[in-house]
């Protein structure tokens, strides 16, 4: 069978192009930047959904919705949320189309010209804290921990299926406090379940860190972030909390009553993840032969395939295949016995791969009379047999394995490819392979330098860090302690 994808090392960009789209994942739609997502991408991102938004719940939160259009007016008042997003909005300016005046096509009709102009939500803060005006007059009516789920607009120039879309879809976090205190306390809680999330479910290894001021969000305080390595030795940063300080009670106004009768302003937070988080667990994990999905995840987590020649070995073959489907089930695997006829089972082997399916059984009329099952992990590819009576047992403990497997795999990758650089030139030689801790002088000019002449940039100070007194590897003024550079996504 012809190579479905090419490998890795030939072209690693073609390599995650090509797999996303020979899976089965998304596809580039009409409009550049955006994409389709789908059903068995989709399939993904709602696993992920859900572990999330359970995880939330869990945290305290609820879910509601704002709308997609906001004023434009709302946008500029806060001065570095504006300026941040401007270069970014997709602006509405007309609510009418008519024919045009030969009827073969349609044009904008002038006539509906809107008063006050549109945005497509590129963030919903400005919109939510018009709202918490409302909600909020007394610290009775605090916290407010309200996330939605939602699709957002940013006009990314440069964009790639799942990792920088101009449409993307996301869940933000927003939220309220009486107390600074409360809403830090709330931005590191939030930063801490996108880690737990990015461990344990995806399988991906994360150093959660605060981003230096050149690369906050507009309008936060402080941006903390948790950033991933991908097997090619880039970063990407896969999810953001941001503590807001008062900036957006100040812009639109939201103060309460404190039990003592004073008047103050309210503290806010957002979080987000995105669908990048696809194409980060596509780039961490998979191989030259397709996805190789965390078992968490995975929407189909064990497949069936029979091979046979005749209907009466099928038949003889679902007779043993029916009891390990419904034990599988009733342990909550999601399980696929594949009895199409339409394609062979070599195909078939071959597509499972691809799509990143983590356990295969195989069962033939030689199987049958030895009482065997093939069973094929697809992390490792190792295979081997196994009785039938103990092929459920086995399951279970591969599901588990290659749960913890893909993710020491991954870290492993990741403690490989960091380094220490102490001078500039070390500096440049190791950030072509991955990550590098070095000293910074804590400016933004040394940091775009830096940036300018490597493509590296500051990914995070890790909160782990530990203090160290050092010199700046660029301008060598002193430094307390290493941040991480990394090129990145
Ligand atoms: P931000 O609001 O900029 O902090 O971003 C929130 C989340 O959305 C982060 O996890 C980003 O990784 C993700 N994100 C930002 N821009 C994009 C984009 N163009 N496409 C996909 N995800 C994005």
């Amino acid at each position: 069978m012809a190579k479905a994808i090419p490998s890795r090392s030939e072209d690693y960009s073609l390599w995650y192009n090509e797999l996303v789209k020979k899976a089965g994942l998304a596809e580039n739609s009409p409009v550049r930047g955006c994409m389709v997502i789908k059903p068995y991408g989709f399939a993904i991102w709602e696993k992920m959904q859900q572990t999330l938004d359970r995880m939330f719940k869990d945290t305290g939160h609820e879910n509601a919705y704002f709308p997609l259009l906001i004023p434009k007016s709302f946008l500029s008042k806060e001065a570095d949320h504006v300026e941040g997003f401007a270069k970014e909005c997709a602006v509405v300016t007309h609510y009418r189309l008519k024919n045009d005046e030969n009827g073969k096509g349609v044009v904008v009709d002038p006539e509906a010209k809107l008063e006050e102009e549109l945005i497509i939500r590129p963030t919903s803060e400005t919109v939510i804290w018009d709202s918490y005006k409302n909600w909020i007059q007394s610290y009775r009516d605090l916290p407010i921990l309200v996330n939605q789920w939602a699709n957002v607009m940013r006009w990314e120039m440069r964009t790639r299926l799942f990792l920088r879309t101009a449409e993307f879809l996301w869940q933000e976090g927003h939220t309220a406090h009486a107390t600074k205190q409360e809403a830090v306390d709330e931005t590191r809680q939030m930063l801490d379940v996108y880690a737990t999330f990015a461990e344990e479910f995806m399988a991906m290894p994360v150093i959660k860190g605060v981003k230096t001021e050149s690369e906050r969000f507009a309008g936060a305080v402080d941006t903390y972030c948790i950033e991933a390595m991908m097997q090619d030795g880039k970063a990407l940063q896969a999810g953001t909390s941001h503590f807001l300080g008062q900036n957006f009670a100040k812009a639109f106004d939201v103060k309460f009553a404190t039990k003592e009768g004073k008047e103050e302003l309210v503290w806010g937070t957002s979080w987000g993840v995105s669908t990048r988080l696809m194409g980060a667990l596509i780039m961490a994990h998979s191989d030259d032969d397709g996805l190789v999905l965390p078992p968490k995840l995975a929407p189909i987590q064990v497949v069936i395939v029979p091979i046979y020649f005749k209907d009466e070995q099928l038949a003889q073959i679902e007779e043993v295949v029916a009891p390990i489907v419904a034990q599988l089930k009733e342990k909550g695997v999601s399980v696929k016995f594949d009895t199409r006829d339409t394609h062979k089972p070599g195909w078939k082997f071959a597509e499972y791969e691809l799509k990143g399916v983590p356990v295969r059984l195989a069962i033939g009329p030689k199987d049958l009379e030895k009482g065997t099952v093939e069973i094929a992990r697809r992390d490792t590819k190792e295979k081997s047999f196994h009785p039938i009576d103990g092929a459920v047992d086995h399951v279970m403990h591969l599901l588990k394995d290659i749960q913890v497997n893909i993710y020491n795999k991954a870290k492993e990758l990741r403690e490989e490819n960091s380094k220490e650089a102490n001078t500039y030139d070390e500096f440049k030689e190791l950030v072509e392979q991955g990550f590098v801790y070095a000293h910074w002088d804590g400016t933004a000019e040394t940091e775009d330098k830096i940036k300018e002449e490597t493509k590296a940039t500051i990914r995070c100070i890790p909160l782990d860090q530990k203090e160290e007194e050092g010199t700046c590897i660029f301008t060598g003024k002193p430094s307390k302690g290493r941040v991480l550079f990394a090129k990145a996504y």
